[in-house]
C-alpha cells in the first residue's frame, strides 16, 4: 500500500509525533510512505510534472531519467518498495523538510513537489519538536470541486490509495467529504483523459483514516486530542509565572486562553492553575448579573487575606444570552467594582508552541500505529474512521459520528442548551467543574455541612515525593473547610504523628500549594507498625473521624496494616483512603497514580537534552538509568515517549542472549548510518531491571562491543525524575481524585456515625484504595488490592503498559534491522 500522511488546520504539538509513527509502522508494514506538504493545499498543488524540472517535454525517457537521478543522488539502486532495507531507510526527502527548505539541495528539489516519499531516517528526531514540520494550511481551494478533483488527480498520479488526515474537526469534514466523492472524481478524471483504464481500476476506493490534531480538545467521541495537554502545560506554565508577580503587587489577572466552543483548557487550566474564577462556553454563569456573583466571590477571596486574583476565560465565552464576555470587561468590572489593580494577559499563539509534553508524544504514536493497522485492514464498505482514546484505550470510531456529534455540541450552544452541551462533554468534564468549585468557592457557615455530620479528616503523606501530592491536600483542604470539616495536616508521616506533629490548615495557607513540587507536609516511609498501639492513640487523641493517605506502595502497606489492626484498636474503626501517589506508578489495579505524569515529562525534558548531546557526538549511545524500584512503567512510557531504542525493566529482566542481541542490532543500525550523520541514541534501564548487568556494566559493553561504530556514556536520572513542578495532568487529577477520597470519607462516615460509638465496626469496604481503572474511578477495598498484588516486588500482578516495550523496539526498528544478513 502507499500511504500519504498530511496535517491539517491550526498545528498542534504531537502531529510531528503522528507522522513519524505513522511513517515507521507503515514501513515496518511494508507499505510505501508519503507526506503531503501543507495540507489540503499540497494535496491540491501536487508535484510538478518531473519532466518539467529538467526543462523537458512530458515523456516517459525524461521521466525515468530524472527517477535514475533522484535515485542516484540518494545512494539506492531501486525503488521497488521493500527490496532491501537502505531503501527504506533513506528513499526521501525528509531531511530537507527539516531544514525547511524548499529550494534546491544537493540534486534534489522539494521545490514544485508538494506529495514526497519518506524513508525511515527521514522522521528521526522528530519527537521533540512542536507544530509540523510537514507544514500544515487552510486551503480555500480544497474545499471546492475542482480542487478535490485535483487533490485526486495528484494521489492517484503518485500511485496512493490510501490517506491520513491530521487535524480538526474542519478537516475531518474534508477528510471524509473527499472520501465520499472518491468514486465519482476518479470517474470524472478518467473521462477527461486524465488517468488510465489501469489507474481507474487500481485506485476505485480511497483508504482514509483520521487522526485529531486539535489543541482546544473539542472533538466529541475521544478523551483527549493531540496537542491539547502540550496547549494545557503552556498555559499553566503561563499562570504559574503570572502568579508570582501578582502576589507581589496584590494584583489581579485576567488571562484568555483558547477555546472558541470548548471550555476543557480553561476549565483544566482554572483547575490546574489554581484560579479564583473562571468563564467557559458550556457553563454560562448562572446567577445574572454574573459581575455581582463574580465580584462577591473574589472578594470573599480577598477578605480571607488572599494578594492575588486569576480569572481564567475561554475566548469563546459568553453569558446565557451569548453576549461574548471578554478579559477587557472582566478587568473593568474587577478595577471599578473591587478597585483591583487588573491586567489582562491573552495567551494567544503561545499556546500552540514549544516541545510536546510526554503525553503529546505517547499518545499520537499509538494512534499513529493503530491508524495504519486501520487502513491495512480497511474495505471499499468499512466506514472512514477515527482514531480516538476513550478509557485509555485507543478506539476507531466512524468519523463522520465524532464530526456530527461535535457539531451537536456547537449547535445546543447556539440554541443556548447549556446542560445539554455540558452532558455531552461527557462526565468527566462535569466533575472537573465541579472539582473547581470545591476548590475554589468558599461557603458562608449557614451553606456548609451541619454540625452533626461534620468530621476531623488527617491527611498524611507517606512514601517518597510525587508531583501532585500538594494539589491533593490542597483539594481535600479546601473541601473540607467548605462543608465544615477540620483538615488536620499529619507532617513526616507516621513518626510525625507520634511526635505530635499535627496542625489544622487554613484554606489560605493551601492557596499556593496546587504548583508546588514535592510533599509539603513531610514525608517517609515509616509504617504505623512502628508503634501501632501509639499510632491508635493519637488517633483517638486528634479524634479522627477520617484518614487520607496520599503516597505509593506504602501507603498501600499502611492502609492493610491499618485495616488488620482493627480488631485491636476502636481508633482504627472510621474510613481510611488511599490515593495512589508515586512515580513509579506500581500501585496495583491501578492505571495512573499521582506523579507519574510529571515523572515521565521529567524524563523526556531530560531525554531530550542528554539525546541532543548523544547527537551532536554523532555516534553516541547514552544509558539512561531511571528510578522505579521492580517496576517498569516510567522506564517503558518514557521510552515510548522520547524513541529510544531499547528498554530494560525489572519485569523483562536481562540475559546475557538478550544483550547480545541487542548489541548486534545496535551495531546493524549504527553501520547503516548515512557516515557523518549518525544518530545519537538512547537506551533506558531502569535501576532494578538487573543486579549483574547494571548500567555500569551495560555502558561498558557498549563501548567494547561499539568499535568504531559508536561510543556509550552513561547518565542517571535519579531524583531528578520526581519533577519540579507538577504537572497540569497531575495537578487536575489530583483534584479530582482527591475530591472522590473526601466524599468517600463523607459517606462511610455518616454510616458509621449512626452506630453506638462503643460497638462501631468499620467493614472492610471502608478502607480502600481509589484506582482508576480504564477512566472509571473504582474503589477497592486494601484487602481485596492483595490479591492483585506482587507483595515481594512491590508492584500490581499485570501492567496494562507491558506491551509498550515491544512497539519501542519495533519503533526503533529492532525486527528489521536484525533480519538483515
Ligand atoms: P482547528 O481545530 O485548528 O480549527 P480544523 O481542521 O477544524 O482545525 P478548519 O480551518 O476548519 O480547521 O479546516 C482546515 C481545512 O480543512 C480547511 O482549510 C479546508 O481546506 C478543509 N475543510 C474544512 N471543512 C471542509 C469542508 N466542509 N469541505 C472540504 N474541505 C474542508
Amino acid at each position: 500500500m502507499k500511504i500519504a500522511i498530511l496535517t491539517s488546520g491550526g498545528d498542534s504539538a504531537g502531529m510531528n509525533a503522528a507522522v513519524r509513527a505513522i511513517v515507521k509502522w507503515g514501513i515496518l508494514k511494508g507499505c510505501e510512505m508519503w507526506i503531503v506538504r501543507e495540507g489540503y493545499e499540497g494535496l491540491v498543488n501536487g508535484n510538478e510534472d518531473r519532466a518539467e524540472k529538467v526543462g523537458q517535454e512530458v515523456n516517459a525517457n525524461a521521466v525515468a531519467a530524472v527517477d535514475k537521478e533522484l535515485a542516484q543522488s540518494i545512494d539506492i539502486t531501486s525503488h521497488e518498495p521493500d527490496k532491501n532495507l537502505l531503501h527504506n531507510l533513506r528513499f526521501g526527502d525528509g531531511e530537507l523538510l527539516r531544514d525547511g527548505t524548499s529550494e534546491y539541495v544537493g540534486g534534489r528539489t522539494l521545490k514544485g513537489r508538494y506529495i514526497v516519499r519518506v524513508g525511515w531516517d527521514d522522521v528521526r528526531g522528530w519527537f521533540s519538536e512542536g507544530g509540523t514540520l510537514i507544514g500544515t494550511a487552510r486551503s480555500a481551494a480544497f474545499r471546492t470541486p475542482e480542487g478535490r478533483l485535483a487533490a485526486a488527480y495528484n494521489l492517484v498520479k503518485e500511485g496512493i490509495d490510501a490517506l491520513v488526515v491530521c487535524g480538526g474537526d474542519g478537516s475531518l469534514t474534508g477528510a471524509d467529504l473527499f472520501r465520499s466523492e472518491w468514486p465519482d472524481l476518479i470517474q470524472t478524471l478518467h473521462s477527461e483523459k486524465r488517468i488510465t483504464d489501469a489507474q481507474l481500476k487500481n485506485h476505485s476506493h480511497l483508504k482514509l483514516v483520521g487522526l485529531v490534531g486539535s489543541i482546544d480538545n473539542d472533538m466529541a467521541m475521544t478523551d483527549l486530542t493531540i496537542g491539547a495537554p502540550t496547549a494545557l502545560q503552556r498555559i499553566c506554565e503561563a499562570i504559574d509565572n503570572i502568579n508570582s508577580t501578582a502576589y507581589s503587587h496584590s494584583r489581579a489577572f485576567v488571562v484568555e486562553v483558547m477555546g472558541r466552543d470548548c471550555g476543557w483548557l480553561a476549565l483544566m487550566a482554572g483547575v490546574a492553575g489554581g484560579a479564583d474564577f473562571i468563564f467557559i462556553p458550556e457553563k454560562p454563569p448562572t446567577t445574572m448579573p454574573w459581575e455581582d456573583a463574580m465580584c462577591a466571590e473574589i472578594h470573599r477571596h480577598r477578605s480571607l487575606g488572599k494578594r492575588k486574583t486569576i480569572v481564567i476565560v475561554a475566548e469563546g465565552a459568553h453569558d446565557r444570552e451569548l453576549n461574548p464576555i471578554r478579559a477587557d470587561y472582566i478587568k473593568d468590572i474587577l478595577t471599578d467594582r473591587l478597585g483591583l489593580d487588573t491586567r489582562v494577559t491573552t495567551l494567544g499563539h503561545t499556546q500552540r508552541g514549544g516541545r510536546p509534553c510526554a503525553f503529546d508524544r505517547i499518545l499520537p504514536t499509538v494512534q499513529g500505529v493503530e491508524a495504519v493497522e486501520a487502513l491495512l485492514e480497511a474495505e471499499p464498505s468499512t466506514p472512514t474512521y477515527m482514531i480516538g482514546v476513550q478509557e485509555n484505550k485507543i478506539t476507531r470510531v466512524p468519523l463522520m459520528d465524532a464530526v456530527s456529534a461535535t457539531r451537536a455540541i456547537g449547535k445546543a450552544l447556539k440554541d443556548k442548551e447549556f446542560d445539554k452541551a455540558l452532558s455531552l462533554r461527557g462526565p468527566e468534564f462535569l466533575e472537573m467543574l465541579h472539582g473547581f468549585r470545591g476548590c475554589s468557592s468558599y461557603n458562608s457557615e449557614a451553606e456548609k455541612l451541619p454540625k452533626a455530620k461534620r468530621m476531623r479528616v488527617g491527611i498524611i503523606h507517606m512514601g517518597a515525593p510525587a508531583g501532585g501530592m500538594n494539589a491533593a491536600t490542597r483539594a481535600a483542604v479546601r473541601y473540607c473547610i467548605k462543608q465544615g470539616h477540620t483538615p488536620l495536616a499529619v507532617h513526616n508521616g507516621f513518626r510525625g504523628l507520634l511526635d505530635d506533629n499535627v496542625d489544622e490548615l487554613s484554606w489560605l495557607g493551601v492557596d499556593a500549594w496546587a504548583a508546588r513540587g514535592g510533599s509539603e507536609l513531610g514525608t517517609n516511609r515509616a509504617l504505623p507498625s512502628v508503634d501501632m498501639g501509639g499510632i491508635a492513640s493519637k488517633f483517638q487523641e486528634y479524634a479522627f473521624d477520617g484518614l487520607l493517605m496520599i503516597g505509593g506502595f506504602e501507603a498501600f502497606n499502611a492502609l492493610l496494616m491499618l485495616d488488620d489492626a482493627r480488631k485491636h484498636y476502636p481508633a482504627f474503626h472510621i474510613p481510611m483512603a488511599h490515593l495512589p501517589a508515586t512515580i513509579s506508578n506500581n500501585v496495583p489495579l491501578t492505571e495512573h497514580s499521582l506523579g507519574s505524569d510529571t515523572s515521565l515529562n521529567a524524563l523526556v525534558d531530560a531525554c531530550d537534552a542528554i539525546k541532543q548531546s548523544a547527537s551532536a557526538s554523532r555516534d553516541r549511545v547514552f544509558v539512561v538509568e531511571t528510578q522505579g524500584g521492580q517496576c517498569g512503567y516510567i522506564a517503558t512510557m518514557g521510552a515510548l515517549a522520547v524513541g529510544a531504542s531499547l528498554v530494560y525493566t525489572p519485569e523483562g529482566g536481562m540475559t546475557l542472549d538478550m544483550l547480545r542481541r541487542d548489541i548486534r542490532f545496535l551495531k546493524r543500525r549504527y553501520s547503516l548510518d548515512v557516515p557523518g550523520k549518525s544518530e545519537g541514541r538512547l537506551v533506558i534501564r531502569t535501576e532494578a531491571a538487573s543486579k549483574v548487568y547494571t548500567t555500569s556494566v551495560l555502558t561498558k559493553m557498549l563501548i567494547e562491543e561499539g568499535g568504531s561504530l559508536f561510543d556509550a556514556r552513561s547518565a542517571s536520572l535519579g531524583h531528578t525524575l520526581q519533577g519540579g513542578v507538577p504537572s497540569p495532568m497531575d495537578r487536575a487529577r489530583a483534584a479530582r481524585l482527591s475530591l472522590r477520597c473526601m466524599k468517600f470519607l463523607e459517606e462511610h462516615h455518616e454510616i458509621l456515625s449512626q452506630k453506638p460509638h462503643k460497638s462501631r465496626q468499620a467493614g472492610p469496604n471502608t478502607a480502600a484504595v481509589i484506582t482508576i481503572q480504564q477512566s472509571d474511578i473504582a474503589w477497592v477495598p486494601a484487602q481485596e488490592m492483595v490479591k492483585h498484588a506482587d507483595m515481594a516486588n512491590r508492584r500490581g500482578k499485570k501492567s496494562w503498559w507491558g506491551n509498550a516495550t515491544d512497539l519501542v523496539e519495533q519503533l526503533a526498528g529492532k525486527p528489521q534491522f536484525l533480519g538483515l544478513p
